[in-house]
Order: C-alpha cells, then sequence, then structure tokens
C-alpha cells in the first residue's frame, strides 16, 4: 500500500494526522527491518511487511492498485545468457483487476 493509500485509511479512522507524519512511520518501519519499500511505478513507492514469503506484484492499469501475487515462475534461469548467474528477481504483471473489468 502506498503512503497515499495509508493516509487516506488513517484519515477515514482519526482525523489530523498528516502525511508526513504516515511517512515517517513508513520509514521508521524500513528502517527497523519491518517493512520493505517496493518501486513499481515510478514516483510512487509502495510498502509491505518485510516477512511475507517471495512473491510478486499485479498493478492494475485502470485503477493503479497492486495486488500481491503467490507463487513464482520456474525456469527463469533458462533466460540467462551462459555464465549469468541469477541472485534475485522480481516479476510485475500488468492489466485489469476484477473490479475494474466488472466496471468497464
Ligand atoms: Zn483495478
Ligand atoms: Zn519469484
Amino acid at each position: 500500500m502506498s503512503a497515499n493509500e495509508l493516509w487516506e485509511r488513517m484519515r477515514a479512522n482519526q482525523s489530523g494526522i498528516g502525511l508526513a507524519t504516515v511517512y515517517r512511520a513508513l520509514n521508521r518501519g524500513v528502517d527497523e527491518g519491518r517493512l520493505v519499500a517496493v518501486g513499481l511505478e515510478p514516483g510512487s513507492v509502495r510498502y509491505e511487511a518485510a516477512d511475507l514469503a517471495h512473491h510478486h506484484h499485479f498493478l492494475c492499469s485502470a485503477c493503479s492498485r497492486a495486488f500481491d501475487l503467490i507463487g513464482c515462475v520456474r525456469s527463469l534461469e533458462k533466460l540467462l545468457p551462459d555464465g549469468f548467474e541469477m541472485t534475485n528477481h522480481e516479476i510485475l504483471l500488468y492489466g485489469n483487476c476484477a473490479d475494474c473489468r466488472e466496471a468497464s
């Protein structure tokens, strides 16, 4: 969830909280290793729990919401040129989420 999304959710519950406060809390979470920052789009950073199992993301082109995808793809190593070693990877799928498909 992005800082803005979190802020909007918190404002709905308790008024008067500033976006800067939300950013400070998120940065503290990253510093303490409880959160990881995930940059799915330029100019927008999302935060998620650091202890989630390996997973990937789906970004809805219509509503810009990000969804966690459980599971992974085998044999990504096949894409590597000879002599290369893969130590990590990220996969981001784009499309329309179920809500947006229904709405259109
Ligand atoms: Zn959507
Ligand atoms: Zn994976």
